[in-house]
């Protein structure tokens, strides 16, 4: 306000700066609607845990233990130092980054992609997946969301103005959606269809006969497939997941998304991709290139590195997986915790007792064996059942913890007499 209303409306002059300040942080609608962090109590308990000295366990984080392989690293240290890497990069990264990406598809998957056209780096494939809502869902407009599922899918739709419609994956089903079951109506009104195999946080795998049927859906009903690869490449027994675009027809109707962060335990590297249908690839584009300025050169040079290298030791981080994965799952069969064997992710889902409810549990585990797991809640109202597991605890973290798991017992079941939060 200027010094003449001031003058006019002295007696409102305190009113009207708070009501000035109250004004300033009016933060967006959209932000009232993102649900609350589920972590957040689970979480504060572990920290206080740890503050009391407290040895906790965390099977809790989907992040790989070990480092990225060393000859990666020596790659981006050494072009750290070109001054050319030091400045803007483009939003559609380095032609030789998206040729990397594009051998790496022919080799692995038999997937032929148009370098130019077909290819969009990303930082990180979560950036890619969250800005993708942008170039499909409006107020109002619908995305098909898996439930359990990765929560970007959901917050994405939300904060783009849309609404996801929750499609459950049930053991029943493999935990793979039933396309019966989805109303017609909602099929036809959806724009768009979110799909994660293989799946966090359940570890369940698709095979190409899904994914015909897939295509086949998104023809019928004139949906965008959006399809998460990002575990394609952490996978158990010489299984060997495929990709969605090996499907005929895939590349017309839909886009797969994938990471380093997995494959090449490059999380905290920030460098993913999207491939596929190119004028869904050309809408993010757009959208992208108002608003970042694209992956730091050094770590584009890192990537084409990482897919063009040797690739031994993926086999290798597997194998200590796969070890993990068996000692675990013999644990939790042995003190009564139900849970299918992954062939493919970082993760196992396990049933929790009957009478829990997954934060229940989560908590009890926590409090009574110094274990942190993730409630399955937090992936979806379906996942409520259930608890994650991540094996990227290291060895000797998951000896204990399976020691602490055995010499502790989940007590029958209570009938429902925890507090639930
Ligand atoms: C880890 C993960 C990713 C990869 O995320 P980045 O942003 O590439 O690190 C994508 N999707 C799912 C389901 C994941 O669990």
């Amino acid at each position: 306000m200027d010094a003449k209303e001031g003058a006019a409306c002295c007696h409102f002059g305190v009113l009207n700066l708070i009501q000035d300040q109250g004004k300033l942080m009016q933060l967006a609608k959209r932000l009232d609607r993102l649900p609350p962090y589920l972590f957040v109590d689970i979480n504060q308990r572990i920290a206080e845990k740890r503050a009391k000295g407290e040895d906790i366990i965390s099977f809790a984080i989907g992040d790989p233990d070990l480092p990225t392989p060393s000859h990666i690293i020596e790659c981006l240290c050494q072009t750290a130092h070109d001054p050319a890497n030091h400045r803007y990069p483009e939003t559609n990264g380095l032609p030789k980054l998206r040729e990397a990406i594009a051998q790496w598809y022919e080799k692995r998957f038999g997937v032929v992609l148009d370098k130019d056209k077909e290819v969009l780096p990303l930082i990180g494939s979560k950036e890619g997946i969250g800005h993708m809502a942008l170039c499909f869902i409006g107020p109002g407009d619908i995305a098909l969301v898996p439930d359990p599922g990765y929560p970007v899918f959901s917050m994405g739709t939300i904060l783009a103005g849309g609404e996801p419609y929750y499609i459950p994956l049930r053991e029943e089903n493999d935990f793979l959606p039933d396309f019966e079951s989805i109303p017609e109506k909602m099929a036809n009104q959806a724009k768009l269809m979110w799909l994660n195999y293989p799946n966090n946080p359940t570890g369940a795998t698709a095979d190409l006969d899904f994914f015909v049927r897939v295509v086949d859906f998104a023809r019928r009903h004139n949906l965008v497939i959006c399809h998460d690869a990002a575990y394609t490449e952490v996978s158990f027994d010489g299984y060997r997941p495929p990709s969605f675009l090996q499907v005929p027809g895939s590349k017309e109707v839909g886009v797969e998304f994938h990471s380093l962060s997995k494959t090449y335990h490059m999380t905290g590297w920030r460098i993913g991709m999207v491939v596929g249908n190119a004028q869904i690839i050309d809408a993010l584009f757009r959208v992208k290139s108002n608003l970042d300025s694209g992956i730091p050169q050094a770590i584009q040079y890192a990537a084409i590195d990482a897919l063009s290298g040797s690739q031994d030791h993926i086999a290798e981080h597997n194998a200590i997986l796969q070890r993990r994965r068996d000692k675990l799952l013999k644990v939790l069969k042995e003190i009564g915790l139900e849970a299918k064997t992954p062939r493919a992710s970082f993760y196992v889902w396990a049933k929790v007792p009957q009478g829990y409810r997954s934060v229940d549990f989560t908590r009890k585990l926590l409090d009574e064996a110094g274990i942190a797991v993730t409630p399955g809640v937090g992936y979806g109202k379906e996942g409520d059942g259930y608890i994650r597991f991540s094996l990227t605890t290291s060895d000797d973290r998951l000896e204990q913890g399976i020691n602490r798991l055995l010499s502790w017992r989940p007590s029958p079941d209570k009938g429902g007499a925890l507090v639930v939060v």
